[in-house]
């Protein structure tokens, strides 16, 4: 089956292109990535995703509603074409808080996730009016029950569960289980009450999850979903006017090979199973669905355009030094995680060569791939990384002063 998408890497007379319609040359970048490498994002490939998205998840609750995690990618024109679409953001610090302003974005339109908000951060949430704000710990609420009840405002919060569920992905990228520092565990409900029972300002509006990122097996989050549920069910039960579940983010995406139509599939039993897991809820007419998606709405609609500097043979290893690193893209270096790289121009007749591709860091664990087969490389000869819209730039450091890459939007 051919599936057509905005996101699609692909040659056409020997040079790499994005896009099925209208596809972009990639070689017009060529004199940008000789001063520094060129981070592309795609904004229909964006645009596209989210429309996909919002339709599932349209179908499930006439009041869902998608709050994308901008600290996946959050370059200003990611940012207003998602809000244009009509989505949310869900933020993790006062800097996102503000960028999203910056953005257009209404404080009703926001979620604050983390579990490290300072009181300036509380206060500025608190004084803005975000929609919500999803809380992580004793100690948080007690924090937000002081300074709402100090500042006379009112306070809305959902309590994010630790359900103990382990969703079988990276171990830095788990959160939902006991020995992550995410999330409330259902036995604090008396501390959590006793708490509640004291600040009347403080509206406990919902629960939310969120299990981990960059999941493909979802077998996790069913039963996640199944134990928070109940857990719901009883704070209606106790005549609490919860209405919220906010299911969070997480869903993977396929880094090692292109197929959008499995990670649509993957979408759609995403939405299977939180329709058989929650009707008590979808059928509550002010029941509101939330989500939180990053790397799904963004992933494939960043890539990374870099140099080969210079190759380098060793009695052990062939190196391919780009000028392109750890500061840039730091997945592979933090989480072994696999990204896929494509020469700008292909040429039939050279033979495949196993390289480890790294950067120009003083750090053994600066690198981009390893022992990876590519078509045999030259020196100035350009390569692209794919994938790296989600925890590229946004993750990127300043280390060993190197130059800043290019971040350039696609319309
Ligand atoms: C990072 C994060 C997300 C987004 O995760 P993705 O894997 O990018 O979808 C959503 N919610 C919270 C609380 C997060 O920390």
């Amino acid at each position: 089956m051919s599936q057509t998408s905005p996101n699609t890497l692909h040659y056409l007379k020997d040079v790499l292109h994005w896009g099925d319609q209208d596809p972009v040359d990639l070689s017009r970048w060529s004199n940008e990535v000789r001063q520094a490498p060129v981070f592309l994002y795609n904004l229909n490939g964006i645009q596209s995703r989210f429309l996909q998205m919002r339709k599932i998840y349209g179908s499930l609750h006439s009041n869902a509603k998608i709050f994308y995690a901008m600290k996946a990618n959050s370059h200003p024109e990611v940012l207003q074409i998602l809000r244009e679409q009509g989505s949310g953001v869900d933020v993790v610090s006062a800097g996102e808080i503000q960028r999203a302003l910056d953005c257009g974005f209404a404080p009703q339109d926001m979620i604050f996730s983390g579990v490290g908000k300072s009181k300036n951060e509380i206060e500025l949430a608190l004084q803005l009016q975000i929609r919500q704000i999803n809380v992580e710990s004793l100690s948080e609420l007690q924090r937000i029950a002081e300074i709402s009840s100090s500042k006379k405002t009112k306070a809305t919060v959902v309590l994010r569960m630790n359900p103990n569920i382990d969703v079988k992905t990276h171990p830095y990228i788990a959160t939902g289980l006991n020995e992550n520092k995410f999330g409330l565990e259902f036995s604090l409900w008396p501390e959590i009450q006793n708490i509640l029972t004291k600040n009347p300002q403080i509206s406990l509006r919902g629960l939310s999850l969120h299990l981990g990122s960059q999941m493909t097996d979802l077998s996790g989050l069913r039963e996640a979903l199944r134990l928070t549920k109940n857990f719901f069910l009883s704070l209606q039960k106790n005549l609490l006017k919860v209405n919220r579940f906010d299911v969070g983010g997480g869903l993977g995406i396929f880094y090692e090979k292109q197929d959008f139509a499995k990670e649509e599939e993957l979408l759609g039993q995403y939405a299977q199973i939180i329709r058989e897991e929650l009707p008590e809820l979808l059928s509550q007419p002010d029941f509101e669905l939330q989500t939180e998606p990053g790397r799904w709405l963004v992933g494939h609609s960043g890539i990374l355009l870099m140099e080969v500097e210079y190759i380098k043979e060793t009695t052990h290893k062939n190196f391919l030094i780009v000028n392109a690193g750890m500061h840039n893209v730091l997945r592979p270096a933090l989480y072994q995680a696999y990204h896929s790289i494509f020469p700008l121009r292909q040429h039939p007749d050279r033979s495949a060569k196993v390289y480890d591709i790294v950067g120009p860091i003083c750090e053994s664990s600066d690198f981009l791939a390893k022992s990876r087969s590519i078509p045999e490389c030259f020196e100035g000869e350009i390569l692209i990384l794919a994938d790296v819209g989600a925890y590229g730039f946004s993750m990127a450091s300043n280390y060993n002063l190197q130059v800043a890459p290019y971040e350039i939007c696609l319309k």
